[in-house]
Parts: C-alpha cells; sequence; structure tokens
C-alpha cells in the first residue's frame, strides 16, 4: 500500500505485501532503499530543489556503501547531501528538528512495522523543534539464543513502569500527545492521545515522523529514552491510503544463487537506477542506453535523457517457470514510456502475478530486481495506478 499526505509534507509507504498472518512484510523485490525512495519521492518537490536527505533506520543492512548513491540517483538529485543515520523515531525526529533545508527525513523500518515515512522542511515553513529529551536505561528487547527475531523481556510491569511510564511522563509534561515507539494499547494506558491512522504502525520510527503532520507535541521512545518535539502540522491526516489492496506474499523459488558480473551493474547502473535513455541524433531513442544506435548504426550521436516515470502497459505474460530468487509466478510487461518512443520491458510489481491488463497506466518504481551474491541489483517495475 502506498499512502500519501493530502498536504504533500509527509508521505508514508507501507509495503503491499503481507504475511500469513496479516502483517505488513516487505515485497520480495523491496529493501529498505527502495522503502526509503518510495516515501522520499512522496514528498521531494518537483524541481528537486534540496539542500540534503536524511535517512534513519535501524536496519543494519541499510548501512551499505551504495545505497545514497542508489537513492540519490533514483530520486533525481543532483548535489544533494546524503546522511545516513543508525536509529528509530527519536532519531527520526531529531534529524527533522536539525535538518538542513529545503530538506527531507526518511524513517524506514524492515522489521516490525514495516514502512517508511518521509518529511519536507522548506526553507521557510516552521519546523519541528525538540522541547524534551530524556535518557535512561532498560534494555528490554532481548534476542534469545533460538529465536531469530527480538522479543520484550518478559517482565510486563518492569517493562511498563520502569522504563516506559517515566518516559512518557517526562516527555509529554502533561500536554496531549502522541507517543510513537511504544504498543498502541501501552501509549493508550500512559495516557497518549490515540492515532487510528497509525495504529497498526505506531511501534514504527516512521510513525513518529508521519504524526508530526497533525501538529502538537510528537514523543518518539526508543527503549527506555525518548525526544519530545512541537510541530506546526500541516493540518492534515497524517496518513491517507491510496485504496491499494495487500496481497500474500508469494512463496520465493530457492536454488543456487547467481553469480554477480560487476562490470555488467557498473556498466548498466546509471540508466538503471535513474531510469536514463539515450536519444540519437537520427531520432531514435534506446533504452537501455547502447553503444551503437539500434535505428542507423552509428555511435558517439546520443545524448542521455531522463525518461518519465509514467507508464502504460503495451503487452504482458506471466512466467511460471521456476527462477532462483523470484517469486513462483510473476508478470513480465513491456510498457509505453510517457512522453517517449521507448518500449521497456519490466517486471510486474504490487500486485499477484496476471494482475494487470493492456493499457493499464501506472508508474516505474525504483525495486531489487534482483540480489547478485549479496549485492542488491535495482531496476525499475511497473506499478499498476490504484483502481
Ligand atoms: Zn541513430
Amino acid at each position: 500500500v502506498s499512502t500519501a499526505i493530502a498536504a504533500a509534507q509527509v508521505g508514508v509507504y507501507r509495503p503491499p505485501t503481507v504475511d500469513e498472518r496479516g502483517r505488513r512484510v516487505p515485497a520480495w523485490d523491496e529493501d529498505s532503499t527502495t522503502l526509503a525512495v518510495e516515501a522520499a519521492r512522496l514528498v521531494v518537490p518537483e524541481d528537486g530543489d534540496l539542500r540534503a536527505v536524511t535517512v534513519v533506520t535501524r536496519s543494519p543492512t541499510y548501512l551499505v556503501d551504495d545505497a545514497p548513491v542508489v537513492i540519490t540517483k533514483a530520486l533525481r538529485l543532483g548535489d544533494v547531501e546524503l546522511t545516513q543515520i543508525h536509529g528509530g523515531g527519536a532519531a527520526a525526529l531529531a534529524a527533522l528538528a536539525a535538518a538542513a533545508t529545503p530538506g527531507v527525513v526518511v524513517a524506514v523500518e524492515t522489521e516490525g512495522a514495516v514502512g517508511a515515512a518521509a518529511v519536507f522542511v522548506g526553507s521557510d515553513g516552521a519546523r519541528p523543534s525538540v522541547v524534551a529529551r530524556h535518557r535512561h536505561s532498560v534494555p528490554y528487547r532481548v534476542r534469545r539464543a533460538a529465536a531469530a527475531t527480538a522479543s520484550v523481556y518478559d517482565d510486563d510491569r518492569l517493562v511498563r513502569e520502569r522504563a516506559w511510564r517515566p518516559a512518557v511522563e517526562a516527555l509529554c509534561a502533561g500536554e496531549p500527545a502522541v507517543v510513537t515507539g511504544i504498543p498502541a494499547g501501552a501509549a493508550a494506558r500512559l495516557g497518549a492521545a490515540a492515532v487510528p491512522e497509525l495504529a497498526d504502525g505506531l511501534e514504527s520510527s516512521w510513525a513518529a515522523l508521519a504524526a508530526t503532520a497533525r501538529g502538537g507535541r510528537v514523543v518518539a521512545i526508543e527503549g527506555a529514552s525518548g525526544v519530545a518535539v512541537e510541530c506546526g502540522g500541516n493540518g492534515g491526516a497524517p496518513v491517507a491510503t491510496d485504496g491499494r489492496e495487500a496481497y500474500p506474499a508469494p512463496a520465493i523459488v530457492p536454488g543456487a544463487p547467481i553469480a554477480l558480473s560487476l562490470a555488467a551493474y557498473e556498466r548498466a547502473f546509471d540508466a538503471k537506477v535513474g531510469l536514463v535513455a539515450a536519444r540519437c541524433a537520427c531520432g531514435t531513442t534506446h533504452f537501455p542506453p547502447r553503444v551503437f544506435c539500434p535505428g542507423c548504426g552509428e555511435r558517439d550521436r546520443s545524448v542521455s535523457i531522463s525518461l518519465s516515470h509514467r507508464a502504460a502497459v503495451y503487452s504482458m505474460a506471466t512466467v511460471r517457470v521456476p527462477i532462483p530468487g523470484m517469486p513462483r509466478e510473476y508478470s513480465l510487461a513491456v510498457v509505453d514510456v510517457e512522453g517517449s518512443d521507448v518500449r521497456a520491458l519490466v517486471h510486474v510489481t504490487g500486485g499477484p502475478a496476471g494482475a494487470v491488463a493492456i493499457g493499464d497506466p501506472g508508474q516505474l518504481v525504483l525495486r531489487r530486481v534482483a540480489e547478485r551474491e549479496g549485492v542488491p541489483d535495482y531496476g525499475y517495475a511497473f506499478l499498476r495506478d490504484p483502481a
């Protein structure tokens, strides 16, 4: 599900896939980088005039060398400063209060309440300011030997009374506030304002950013510590759904990993991540760009052009041949890219196999199209517009 704020100052993106218990999980072609791009593109100004982008995440796999390059290329931001911060909601609110303007702050979660939110801070508008900090240590998230993921230490009362209650009291200071970073039930019992739109994501870092759209005091708790900000808000609800249906995450075909060709990756990177084609002096546009023009056969007569992200399905097919790392069934589409004569072959994302039809309009979105030897390979997929 892609969700957007009416005022376009705060954007929230949640992946469309759910697990067998109905919880949102990253789709097979999504990771922290694509989630960050999905949220950020909802708020990045049309003219791309930005000084800084800050991405806050707890995902350890995110902090790799090339994530900033992929994000800035995909968002078509030129000389922007991109900072990565390892942290959750409190770090995200602090980054928002400190952001260079005009700037965008993004918070991403790839576990738990999976999703991403982005806030645009203009040069002239009022910005959130930090009004309280609380620091204490009750490290209640434990990772027991047999468990893959962390769980909360099994003394509920200790966690509530020694970690959450003092943090909520210090950070709310008697004011009505939206409290994020702790379970919705606990927040309600400790007197925090209910946020129905965020209920299933309230523990996440992106909820802290999304809540700033409402204005007033927003609190983010991490562990037993936290930050409170006061913000003007944009008068809008924090989350407005675009009506996209969630669907069960498909089974992924296991099998031998495909070898990495770093040379092929490097050669294709700008075109694949930036959605860049080449236009020859003879009038032919080719994507991906080729050394020799397929129209006239000459080389060195082409210039790079940025393609539109809007596209429509020209032809499609559903693949049922098992390919390691891909869903057991998935759809491929040849799409007409708006404003050009480019037809691109891409996979279809955002729904079950076979769910698009010829003529459907949509957009080209950055996805992790493969992973080779641990290196994510990014490109574009077709996402049909919501019905
Ligand atoms: Zn040519």
